[in-house]
């Protein structure tokens, strides 16, 4: 016990010096046992060398509000947030970025002067990572299925990118409309909306989509061999995209990829949303490649 005491110290102190003016990061979802931000996070403050340590919190939604006032309480710098609390944080806190404002979700909190300002980089994630491949939102035609959270963000980069048509499919047509009309009101009259179901995706149809982005969690670890639709009904020239990064190459992705069609998977969005959060909070950052190399230590 001695012994396993000393090396754990001897690690830490190898890495980030946890001392007295330490300052506080931390996650705050449910459940968060998953997530990667406690590595990507520690392993930019070691290397950058700044006196940060990010903790990963599970907060049931009861106690969301109290762990929310607790970051103010005990001088956190900040936090991400994740599911299910992205959109629930937002009474709690001070202020919010107009990003965050489009997309109605929080996953960022920035302490300073006593006030809590929720961010969303979510949105800038998706735009890095399709830039980094080379593809771009403007006057495109993007199809999004599931309306749901992390959707959201996209919708934001494809209005914020000039995309020409944004279609959303849903497995109900009422969840489409609904979510289609919020966006619709306060966006450019010019962009064409569209709201289907899955029953509306048939081979037989013109499916003229330049960009397909799976926003559902299937074919997610550990359920991996499924996926929302068979990519094989669009035609070659789409890209498909899937904010899912575990595993890297979806069963969406794969498909595609065997079919020759573009495909880009999330883990790039994970890593610009991951380095402009901790940008927020420190001023600092690193590029992506250090990201995917701490990730895979
Ligand atoms: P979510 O809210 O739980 O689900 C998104 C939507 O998927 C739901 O609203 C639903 O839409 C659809 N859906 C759920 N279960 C389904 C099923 N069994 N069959 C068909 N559709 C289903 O999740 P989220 O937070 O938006 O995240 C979605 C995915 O994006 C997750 O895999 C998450 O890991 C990933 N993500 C990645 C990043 C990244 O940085 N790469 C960031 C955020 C999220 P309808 O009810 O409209 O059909």
């Amino acid at each position: 016990m001695l012994e396993w005491c000393k090396l754990t110290l001897n690690e830490r102190c190898d890495h980030v010096e946890i001392d007295a003016k330490t300052q506080s990061l931390c996650l705050l979802g449910h459940p968060v046992a998953h997530s990667f931000s406690p590595k990507i996070h520690n392993h930019m403050s070691e290397s950058l060398k700044l006196n940060y340590v990010y903790t990963a919190h599970d907060v049931e939604p009861v106690n969301l509000k109290a762990a929310v006032e607790g970051l103010k309480a005990l001088g956190y710098r900040g936090a991400n947030v994740t599911v299910p609390h992205k959109s629930a944080v937002i009474e709690h806190l001070d202020e919010i970025s107009e990003e965050a404002a489009i997309i109605g979700a929080v996953n960022t909190i920035l302490s300073e002067g006593g006030r809590l300002k929720g961010f969303n980089t979510d949105c800038y994630g998706f735009e890095r990572m399709l830039q980094d491949e080379g593809v771009h939102l403007s006057r495109k035609h993007v199809l999004i299925l599931g309306a749901g959270g992390a959707a959201r963000a996209v919708v934001a980069a494809c209005i914020l990118g000039g995309a020409e048509r944004i279609g959303v499919c849903s497995r109900q047509i009422d969840s489409a409309r609904a979510y289609v009309d919020v966006f619709k009101g306060g966006s450019d009259p010019n962009i064409a909306w569209e709201a289907i179901t899955y029953e509306d995706l048939d081979p037989g149809k013109a499916l003229d989509y330049d960009l397909v982005v799976n926003c559902t969690p299937l074919g997610m670890h550990p359920n991996e061999g499924v996926a929302p639709i068979d990519p094989s009904i669009f035609s070659k020239d789409t890209v498909l995209v899937d904010l899912i990064y575990n595993p890297e190459l979806t069963e969406f992705l794969r498909i595609g990829r065997e079919r020759g069609m573009k495909v880009v998977g999330g883990l790039g969005m994970l890593i610009h949303q991951a380095l402009k959060a901790y940008e927020i909070w420190t001023g600092r950052s690193k590029d992506a490649d250090f990201v995917k190399m701490a990730l895979k230590k």
